[in-house]
């Protein structure tokens, strides 16, 4: 399913299965999550994508063939491909453990095509084995739970988080928390009951509104809505010394508001990406918590409803795309 144009709706080609370069894997894909990254590169709010593009990046399958130079993974072997797709190895930021800042890297999905596709080709060093048997239910972990295990580490100690947006990365990220014993306070679109049920069936401490205050002042708050306005908000409802975190690659700008909301030593930071040592600690805890997602799946030829659906929250957790 192919992006040819910024706003077009995607469109149905066939290619020929693509051929391994060096060092380079093709896995044939069972199952590609759909995520809010793929509804910003279609609607070009993140800049110069690879044009055509196959977007997608939660990407679970098969090894079905390997360039030369690759010793693992070996054909047959489930793994998984997630946004970061390659970074250079050589900047000031892969020198220094922060390879989810490289300066010069490649992002499937969005600089390299993706996995809302048969087959897919990845960097073999940039893939991870996966050893669920469910590559449904394991596709929303490669960037939803990614993304929130990245954000909940930039949470520290935080006894009690904010989730504000309860999707996809949310609802991964309370089931993380509840088996870490951390309380989550859910705060969803006003009147979203079923995102509120959702959120208290998986642990969550306190569902309600992001109009609403928490019941008591917390210790962090993760934004995963694409939504400037949820930051004031979020940082009046941290404590002193509180964080804010940031979680997603695109929002809306954020508001103007008053110092003494920041004040009282309060931050606000963002978290960008991945790194692969995110991504072995993360699918080790995903399994250690016994995380289960909820997915709605699609066939992958209904990748824009799937999509649309996802910008209207039509659904509850995430959205996967099985060819
Ligand atoms: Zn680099
Ligand atoms: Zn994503």
């Amino acid at each position: 399913m192919v992006l040819n144009a910024i706003g077009a709706p995607l469109v149905l080609v066939e290619r020929p299965n693509p051929s391994p370069g060096p060092g380079e894997i093709r896995v044939r894909v069972e199952a590609c999550g759909v995520c809010r990254t793929d509804l910003h590169v279609v609607d070009g709010e993140l800049p110069n994508p690879k044009l055509p593009i196959v977007p997608g990046h939660e990407v679970v399958g098969i090894v079905d063939a390997v360039g030369p130079g690759v010793d693992t993974p070996v054909p047959g072997t489930r793994v998984g491909i997630p946004w970061l797709g390659r970074t250079c190895g050589h900047c000031p930021y892969c020198s220094s453990g922060r390879e989810n800042l490289c300066d010069d890297p490649i992002f499937t999905g969005y600089t390299r095509d993706g996995g809302f596709a048969t087959h897919v080709l990845a960097d073999a060093a940039y893939a991870f084995p996966i050893s669920s048997d469910d590559p449904v239910s394991s596709a929303p972990l490669m960037c939803a739970g990614l993304i929130g295990w990245r954000s909940l580490s930039f949470a520290g100690e935080a006894r009690s988080i904010g989730l504000y947006g309860f999707g996809a990365a949310a609802h991964i990220l309370a089931q993380v928390c509840r088996w870490q014993v951390r309380e989550t306070y859910a705060f969803t679109r006003a009147g979203d009951d079923a995102a509120q049920k959702l959120a208290l069936s998986l642990g969550a401490h306190w569902a309600g509104s992001s109009d609403e205050m928490p019941p008591q002042p917390l210790d962090a708050a993760i934004i995963f809505a694409p939504v400037g306005a949820l930051v004031p908000k979020a940082l009046i409802a941290v404590r002193k010394g509180g964080r804010v975190i940031c979680g997603g690659i695109h929002m809306s700008d954020i508001p103007q508001f008053p110092y003494n909301i920041l004040w009282n030593e309060r931050q606000l930071v963002s978290v960008a990406n991945l790194t692969r040592r995110d991504a072995s600690e993360f699918l080790g805890v995903a399994s250690m918590a016994g995380v289960k997602t909820v997915t709605t799946v699609y066939p992958l030829e209904r990748a824009n409803e799937a999509l649309a659906d996802l910008r209207a929250g039509r659904f509850q957790g995430a959205a996967v795309l099985v060819p």
